[in-house]
């Protein structure tokens, strides 16, 4: 079987097809880093985090691009409100962001680009979308700097959120001094107003509006047409509608083949959001319970479906967790010390079936709900097994395989972070390998590498650093 995705843009399952082959262009829109990020914000994070991981461990070379906004009204509020300049709020608040994320499990992205580091691509793109008549400036005598997106001239406008012009119209509001031809156009760049920051453009002192940051960024790090898109469902409309006009109307492509979007994580019925107040932080939900609960509270549901965030389940989770790290040391403990004899074929058989069914999980729109009961059917065979005073070697060996291999996708078991000698091993030769290709010696790096391979893992070098991978049998 292979991956079906359900894609929002068809509202459709269909099967994963890469526009390029055997390498992935996934881009997920980041948080705005003017504050820490909450439970909610860290759904999409991990959800995505682990169909990235996923894609990896079948196969595909994936290039995972989430950006920071470190430009918007929320950022310059909140750096006036502290007294220091935005640039410094969002260096605070990016540093913050990979404490919580990498608590979390969640893999960096390739790239993680920021919208104030790249004006000179969104400028480019502005000129581009101008120049095939699909936005214009505003000239007025109070403000002339402004650039805003024609969403009359681009008569595909609404094909993602599935509603036309005019039934998205009925919903639209114009803030006090903007001056556009319709409702639903939309700032591509906003002129300077006294005490923000400002970059040059062809329109003057300005700064760019908030969508044209990820299709300007998207098509820098993964070009024109990329596989996968991804956000939580409220970014569908108006944030990924307009990438998608903004991108189609410069390039005349295709933007994106997958639109995929998570569901709600909810308090109380409602929506968890800054905005509501109801909102706890990830920092402060980690003070209460480790993040590898969190994790698997928030695999426990499918990515589509609305969860609660209550104690119950977040204690539920938790108790998932004890289970799962109890069997893979109570496994470790068993191996060094009751080896011996045994017919495990029933055993193995079992867990072959198991492992299907796990990635079946998987390839149905990536069920996490789906994979994290096989796991624990999976825990429980292993358990019953265990139960036996001696075990061959080969028992030991598929399980801590099967358990090790599952992990390396869904990150709830914690395994790459602690006991896990071979990749310290991995590590280290991976260390060695650079020493000496540093010093030159391509005999000996060369020799790593092959004896790696040998062992069956396989080395990639990548601009940030070298990763490795078990090769799929
Ligand atoms: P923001 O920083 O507000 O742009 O949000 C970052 C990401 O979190 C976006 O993909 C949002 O769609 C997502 N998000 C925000 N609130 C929630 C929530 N309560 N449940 C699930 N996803 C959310
Ligand atoms: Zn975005």
């Amino acid at each position: 079987m292979s991956l079906v995705l359900y894609n929002d843009l068809t509202r459709e399952r269909e099967e994963f097809i890469p526009v390029r082959g055997g390498c992935v262009s996934f881009y997920s829109c980041g948080p705005t880093v003017y504050d820490y990020f909450h439970i909610g914000n860290a759904r999409p994070f991990i959800v995505f985090d682990v169909l990235r991981r996923y894609l990896e461990h079948v196969g595909y070379k994936v290039t995972f691009v989430q950006n920071f906004t470190d430009i918007d009204d929320k950022m310059i509020n909140r750096a006036n409100s502290e007294g220091i300049t935005v640039a410094q709020l969002a260096e605070r608040f990016i540093e913050e962001y990979y404490r919580d994320a990498d608590a979390l499990g969640i893999r960096r992205a390739t790239a993680a680009p920021r919208a104030t580091e790249h004006m000179p691509e969104i400028i480019g793109m502005i000129e581009k979308i101008m120049s095939k008549g699909h936005a214009y400036q505003v000239k007025t005598p109070s403000r002339d700097g402004d650039v805003y997106f024609d969403v009359r001239s681009y008569a595909p406008y609404g094909k993602l959120s599935k509603q036309s012009i005019d039934e998205l119209n009925a919903g639209a509001r114009v803030e006090v001094g903007e001056v556009k031809r319709d409702p639903l156009d939309f700032a591509l760049w906003k002129a300077e107003k006294p005490g923000e920051p400002s970059w040059d453009s062809p329109w003057g002192k300005g700064r760019p509006g908030w969508h044209i940051e990820c299709s300007a960024m998207s098509s820098k790090y993964l070009g024109e047409t990329i596989d996968i898109h991804s956000g939580g469902v409220d970014l569908t409309f108006p944030h990924h509608e307009n990438e998608v006009a903004q991108s189609e109307a410069a390039t005349g492509k295709p933007f994106v083949k997958y639109w995929l979007h998570n569901g709600f994580l909810l308090i109380d019925k409602e929506k968890m959001s800054k905005s509501l107040g109801n909102f706890m932080t990830v920092r402060a939900a980690r003070e209460k319970y480790p993040p590898l609960a969190i994790r698997l509270f928030m695999l426990s549901a499918h990515y589509r479906s609305p969860i609660n965030f209550a104690p119950e389940g977040l204690e539920q989770a938790m108790g998932g967790v004890t289970r799962l790290r109890n069997c893979w040391s109570d496994l470790l403990h068993a191996r060094d010390n009751r080896v011996g004899e045994g017919d495990i074929t029933s055993f193995i058989e079992e867990l072959k079936r198991l492992d299907a069914r796990f990635y079946e999980a998987m390839d149905d729109d990536f069920n996490t709900a789906a994979a994290v009961g096989v796991l624990f059917e999976i825990v429980k065979l292993v358990n019953t097994w265990l139960k036996q005073e001696r075990l061959p070697a080969g028992f030991f060996q598929a399980a801590e395989d099967e358990l090790r291999q599952l992990d390396d996708i869904l990150g709830v078991i914690g395994i790459e972070k602690s006991d896990d000698s071979e990749a310290d091993e991995v590590e280290r030769l991976i260390e060695e390998r650079d020493a000496a290709r540093k010093a030159r010696d391509f005999a000996f790096s060369d020799k790593i590498r092959d004896d790696l391979l040998a062992r069956g893992i396989v080395l990639e070098d990548t601009p940030q650093g070298t990763k490795w991978k078990r090769k799929l049998a």
